[in-house]
Formats: C-alpha cells, structure tokens, sequence
C-alpha cells in the first residue's frame, strides 16, 4: 500500500516539531498537522512568553535595589498593555520562525484538527475563516501524536470566571488583586510575576507548603520567601466556588486559617495541572490505548500500542518539560528514521521553577534519597548566606544551595538551589552529576571567586 506520507505528526510544538524536522533530514516525506500558532505551548503561551514576563517583573526590585548602589529613587510607572503587545509580538515572530524552520527542513505544515478515521488515516478539519480548505484524508505510513496537554478546572460552580495560564498572557487590564489557585510551577511563577509588576497576589494552595516533590529546604524557603515579597500564600485551603458581584470575583473558601471568602478585582488563575490533550483524537478508531488522565501508552521507543503509530511529550504524561519533549522527538525519528535506536535517560533531569527568586534542582530530593538508600546512607551539605549582590541593598532574603551526597559511594546525586540564577548554576551542576562526580571531584574543582556557584565546590 502506497501513502501520502512517511510520517504524519500530529501537534507542531517542541516535540512534534523536533520530531518532524529530524525525520525529515533522514530522507522522510513529512507532514506536520497544527490547529494553531506553529511553536506550541512552550513558545506561544508557556516557557518563553512566561519568561519574558518574569524578565518584565524583576525591574520593580532592581529599582528599589539600585538606591543601595547609589542611584536616586523614583517611582517607576508600567503599563502591562504595552507588556502584553511586545509579548505577543514576540510570540508571533517566533512562530513565524518555527514555521520557516519548517520550511527549510522540506515538512509540509497542514494546518487544522486532526482527527484519526483508522490507524493509517487521518482526517484534517480546517474551519478557519482565513483557510477554509473543509476536510480532508491523509494517509500516512506512520504517525506521531505530539498533542501536549492542557489546564485543568475544576468542576466548581462559577468556574467559568476562571482563567488559566493560557488566558493570563492576554489580559487586557492589569488585575489590582490576583488570585492564584495551586502551589505548582505555574502557581508559583505567576505569584512572583504579578508580585513583581506590583498586582496584590493571593496564592491559594491546598497542602501545606507549595511546590510538592522539591526538598523540603528548598519548599520551606521559598514558601518563607516569596511572603516576605508580599504575596500572601494561603495554605491548608481550598476553593468551594467563585461568584461575580458588582465589587469584582468573590472566592468561597474552605480552611482553618482562610478568610471565608476574598474579593479580587476580576482575575482568578487556575494552575492547579495539566492533561493529556486527546479528547476528540478518536485514539479508539486508531487502537492505540490510554492510561491514567487519557496519557497516550508508550514504551521506551515512545510506541503506542499500534505499532506504526508513536506519541512523544506531555501527551504521554512522562517527564512534562520542553527538553524531555524535544529528546523523545528526536530520539524517535533517530531510531525509526535514521537507524539508530535510542531511547531517552530519564535520570538526573534538571529542573527550574522560574519563581522569585529561582529553583533549580536536579537528581534526588533528601527525602527521596533516605527513601532509596537509608538514612545513614545519605550525607547532606547545605548552604544559606546572604549574597553579596544584597550587601549593598539592604535586602535579608538569603541564598539556599543543598547537595545530597550518597555515603557509600560518595557520589553527589542531588543538587537544589533557591537564589539569583539558580537555573543557570544548576544546569552545569548537571553535567556533572551526569557524569557520576563524587563529592570529592566537587571539592578538588576550583572555586570561581566571587560568585554564588563556588559555594557548590566550597561545601564542607
Ligand atoms: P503542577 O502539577 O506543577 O501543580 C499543581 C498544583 O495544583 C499543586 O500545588 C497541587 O497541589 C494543586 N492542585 C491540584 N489539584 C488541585 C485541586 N483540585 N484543587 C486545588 N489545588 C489543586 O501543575 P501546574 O499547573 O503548575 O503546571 C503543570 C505542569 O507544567 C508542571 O507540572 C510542569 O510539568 C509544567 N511546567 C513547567 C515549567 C518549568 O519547567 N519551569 C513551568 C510551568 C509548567 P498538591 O501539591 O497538593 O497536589
């Protein structure tokens, strides 16, 4: 049997994307299928417009910093429309760069909703005003479903005031007093924005500290942190129902140490997780199996339970970051396109939670650590100074660096940090815990004076 394609891809974000062009430099006639901006949610509404909102967001503290250093105080004016405009330009003139990527790599962008009709057969809807080309089949030898996820909300009366992190970055009028739901990476990162472009931030979180699964350091400083900043985080807390008034959104809160309700101006922000982007795929017409939240089933070749037909990124609900997405495209067209089988190392993945200020982290927790290998068996080396960058601004907030040592072998198989460029130091520390450095190998490194990242080697 005869194809229209080698490979089609459904989703045109990191992994797709990265999955695509790799396939396509290996001799593949490619198709990649996307119902939206080309670039997915990490360039169009997550990792690279959040960043620069984070970049917007950090002047208001260097305003107040520079009067330490000598620079007359003032009072700084910002106006997040323009915010958003530059933003979204940006955004676009990445897509528009993703799309020409496309372009130079021979892989042809379908634009539309993609929909199985069987296991080689794809139906593409486009109603669009702009490309209304109605429905059309394609075939294809082989399928890759890189779909990402989406936001979850909760089924609450008066969830329909609710925004999510895709909504946020369009905000037409910046919120006087934000809530946020969820103690997460987005939770997090939109507290410390908004708290940055001066917005009055409540941060509702349902356990008692926010980002489970960090060390518990790393949780507990920060937590203590970011309310020092002014946001006023709410644990032990959780949201019955929201209610539009004359005054703005009424939240109804439930918890021992919460008001029984708080009204903010007009923005609710959900980041309480992620799904699996499959409804409407029609994965059943295809016979490719899912697992828990509707997560596509794969092997480590990123197979699905069809053969022919492999799924990468947050769609498989396995490591759900940009990196980890791209590695799984590429290492899927390496292995079935370019006869090189290769299967993605999970282990020792670095990780950052763009708050203010940074975490990064890579390897094991303390917990997760005494939990592997015993108590006795874990040594821990732990750091908390003020940097010298607040010796001159009169700020307390202090740096937290942490290693966990493996007592037996000596190895250093975790590495967390809370400060000024967290992810910047921890993605080098990586490399090294990669390769299997012993605390040893740490100690013997020399210093790099004055910075923060020396503190890694000078641990004792
Ligand atoms: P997370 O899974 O990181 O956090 C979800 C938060 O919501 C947790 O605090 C959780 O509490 C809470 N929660 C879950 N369900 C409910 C509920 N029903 N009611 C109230 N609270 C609830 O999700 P995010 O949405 O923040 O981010 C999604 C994913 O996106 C991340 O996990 C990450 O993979 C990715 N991401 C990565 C970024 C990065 O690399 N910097 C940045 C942004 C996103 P509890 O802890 O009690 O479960």
């Amino acid at each position: 049997m005869t194809y229209d394609y080698d490979l089609l891809v459904i989703g045109a974000g990191s992994g797709g994307l990265a999955a695509a062009k790799r396939a396509a430099r290996y001799g593949a006639k490619v198709g990649i299928i996307e119902n939206d901006l080309v670039g997915g949610t990490c360039v169009v509404r997550g990792c690279v417009p959040k960043k620069l909102l984070v970049y917007a967001s950090q002047f208001s503290h260097l305003y107040q910093d520079a009067v330490g250093y000598g620079w007359d105080a003032i009072t700084p004016s910002f106006h997040w429309p323009t915010l958003a405009q530059i933003v979204d330009n940006e955004v676009n003139r990445l897509s528009q760069l993703h799309t020409r990527f496309l372009d130079q790599s021979k892989v042809e962008l379908i634009l539309g909703q993609a929909a199985f009709l069987d296991s080689h057969i794809i139906e593409v809807h486009n109603s669009s005003a702009s490309h209304d080309t109605g429905k059309r089949k394609l075939t294809a030898e082989r399928i890759l479903i890189a779909t990402g996820s989406e936001a979850v909300l909760p089924d609450i009366p008066g969830i329909e005031l609710a925004l999510t992190s895709r909504e946020v970055f369009k905000l037409p009028k910046q919120p006087k007093k934000l809530a946020i739901i969820g103690g997460g990476y987005i939770g997090v990162e939109f507290a410390g924005i908004f708290n940055g472009l001066v917005t009055e931030v409540i941060q509702i979180v349902r356990g008692d500290n926010i980002l489970r699964g960090f060390d518990e350091d790393i949780r507990t400083h920060l937590q203590d942190t970011m309310r020092q900043r002014g946001i006023t985080i709410l644990t032990e807390t959780q949201l019955d129902r929201l209610e539009k008034t004359t005054e703005g959104t009424v939240l109804f809160l439930k918890g021992d140490a919460a008001p029984a309700t708080l009204t903010v101006d007009a923005a609710v922000l959900f980041a309480i997780g992620r799904v699996p982007n499959t409804a409407d795929l029609g994965l059943d017409l295809a016979g490719v199996a899912q697992t828990d939240h509707g997560a596509v089933a794969v092997n480590e070749w990123s197979q699905t339970t069809q053969p022919h037909i492999y799924a990468v990124g947050d769609v498989t609900n396995r490591a759900n970051l940009t990196p980890v997405a791209i590695d799984e495209g590429r290492a899927f067209a390496d292995t079935v396109f370019g006869n090189t089988p290769r299967a993605v190392n999970y282990a020792n993945i670095p990780t950052a939670v763009f708050s203010q200020p940074e975490v990064a982290t890579v390897g094991l927790s303390e917990a997760e650590a005494i939990v592997q290998l015993g108590e006795k068996n874990v040594k821990i080396y732990r750091s908390t100074f003020r940097p010298l960058y607040h010796s001159l601004t009169g700020a307390t907030e202090k740096t937290v660096m942490k290693l966990v040592v493996d007592q037996q072998s000596n190895r250093v198989i975790g590495a967390h940090m809370v400060g000024k460029e967290a992810a910047e130091i921890i993605q080098s520390v990586a490399i090294s815990i990669n390769m299997g450095a012993t605390k040893q190998d740490f100690d013997n490194t020399m210093a790099l004076h004055p910075s923060t990242a020396e503190e890694f080697v000078t641990m004792r």
